[in-house]
């Protein structure tokens, strides 16, 4: 399918009529196949942001575009005041991947993060006797968790969280991988620490050794609940099935969303043990589209495709192969390399140039990326990617980084 437009119209047509809560890079993308999409130009370029981690099976997984093709024949939406015949199954085996007994679906990862912090905060009320008006939960510095007003309550990103008070209370923020600073925070009304073992968003920052072994001693001990947020870091990205994993730590909770859609439909959900969801009971949470058929079968096949170990496998493969690429970078314009699976934050010596300009002479040599904070660029791309796809990302950012220092366009 051609578009009748060309770029710089569908640009225009986004600015002006879209709000500017973002500012992406000026490609306007029109189809995608694996590790690969084209532009309405037919120019073709390497996904390294593959949706950050939404689209980890890559564009259109054939296994995935048939489930939903199937599905969407059959059935698409029943809201939970019915049962439906794709539910029950997906969560039966989502509960078998993480490990938990219960899972409660919702559609984007904010919504699941907010569910956790409802799940904790009523199970610390109902089993610990926490006072409603004390309870508090541990958060992290530089913590992304979403974009609902009681989730940038606790954001230390000032853009996220300016102009949108007054803001929801009992959060408390510790700096990230300060075990102490945890223990300090903790007292009698801590119902939960909610973390990202891995904080993408950031850049790919990943915590001290033994922190979260540390942080998993200190919520047991206490009885508080830890929730890891591993909607990004999840779902076979990191080089296992979670996170967590990593390091043999297994959180209370898992929060878990984009790949759990398949890149096809939003997908998110909490699993936990069966006893903490038993403080769930109906008309206390819902959404008209948590768990319907056409996202719980996608889910479904998503979980189909990470039990067998296969992209959990490819992921550390690969990361391997991106760890070496990079550790051949010009060492006078890279101060730093983190990578953890098919994962990786490089920070760029600002004096060189800054990140966004960076993701833009990656986009001329046909590789996009994106930026994190300041000059960090995070490297993700679909778990599908060969070796050579890999090398072609790690040459072009050779290229760029030996090169002419880049500016940011106007704009
Ligand atoms: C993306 C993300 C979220 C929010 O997910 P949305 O689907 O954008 O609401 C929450 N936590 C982490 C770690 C994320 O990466």
């Amino acid at each position: 399918m051609t578009s009748a437009l060309d770029a710089a119209a569908h640009i225009a047509l986004t600015e002006q009529f879209a709000a500017h809560n973002y500012h992406p890079l000026p490609v306007v993308v029109a189809h995608g196949e694996g590790a690969w999409v084209t532009d309405v130009a037919g120019r073709r370029y390497l996904d390294c942001l593959a949706g950050y981690s939404a689209l980890n099976f890559g564009h259109g997984h054939p296994r995935l575009l048939a489930r939903a093709h199937a599905q969407l024949d059959r059935l698409t939406l029943t809201s939970r005041a019915f049962y439906n015949d794709q539910l029950g199954p997906f969560v039966r085996d989502l509960a078998a991947l993480t490990g938990k007994d219960a899972v409660l679906p919702m559609n984007t990862g904010a919504e699941a993060v907010e569910t956790a912090i409802k799940v904790a905060r009523r199970y610390g009320q109902e089993r610990h006797k926490v006072d409603p008006d004390r309870a508090n939960i541990i958060v992290m510095a530089h913590n992304f968790h979403g974009r609902t007003t009681t989730i940038i309550s606790f954001t230390t990103d000032e853009d996220a969280k300016r102009h949108y008070g007054p803001y929801t209370p009992g959060f408390r923020i510790v700096p990230y991988g300060d075990l102490e600073g945890v223990q300090a925070a903790m007292d009698d009304d801590t119902v939960a620490v909610l973390l990202e073992p891995i904080q993408g968003e950031r850049g790919v920052v990943i915590p001290p050794a033994g922190f979260l072994a540390g942080v998993r001693r200190l919520c047991s001990a206490h009885g508080v609940l830890m929730i890891a947020d591993e909607i990004q870091s999840g779902l076979g990205r990191a080089g296992a099935t979670f996170a967590c994993d990593l390091e043999d730590v297994v959180p209370d909770l898992y929060v878990m969303g984009k790949a759990l859609g398949g890149g096809l439909v939003p997908v998110s959900a909490i699993a936990t043990d069966a006893e903490v969801l038993s403080v769930i009971t109906p008309g206390s949470h819902g959404s008209t589209f948590g768990g319907n058929p056409l996202a719980a079968a996608v889910g479904h096949e998503v979980v189909a495709m990470l039990e067998t170990g296969e992209f959990q496998q490819r992921a550390r493969d690969l990361g391997a192969v991106l760890a070496e690429g990079l550790a051949g970078l010009p060492e006078d314009r890279v101060l730093g390399v983190r990578v953890r699976g098919l994962w990786a934050g490089v920070d760029i010596d600002p004096a060189f140039a800054t990140g966004r300009a960076i993701c833009e002479a990656l986009m001329q040599r046909g590789v996009l990326a994106k930026d994190a904070h300041g000059s960090t660029i995070r490297l993700a791309p679909p778990l599908v990617v060969t070796e050579d796809e890999v090398g072609l990302l790690v040459d072009a950012l050779g290229e760029v980084l030996t090169g002419p220092a880049p500016t940011e366009a106007q704009h």
